[in-house]
């Protein structure tokens, strides 16, 4: 089991160009899915994730 702890003194560090994170950018994505999100490193523009809320009916 692990523990959820809050850490906002530590940056993460980006998965691709390993530089801490202080900015995350993303852009918003429109489409017949729903609005959706993807993020990226400030730093080496690649992709970290993108969201998959697809409304706020579906959470
Ligand atoms: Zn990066």
């Amino acid at each position: 089991m692990l523990e959820l702890e809050a850490s906002p003194e530590i940056d993460p560090i980006c998965a691709h160009c390993s530089t801490p994170l202080r900015k995350l950018l993303y852009q918003e994505l429109r489409g017949m899915l729903g609005r959706r999100f993807i993020y990226y490193c400030s730093h080496c523009h690649k992709v970290l994730g993108v969201s998959h809320r697809k409304g706020f009916w579906m959470g």
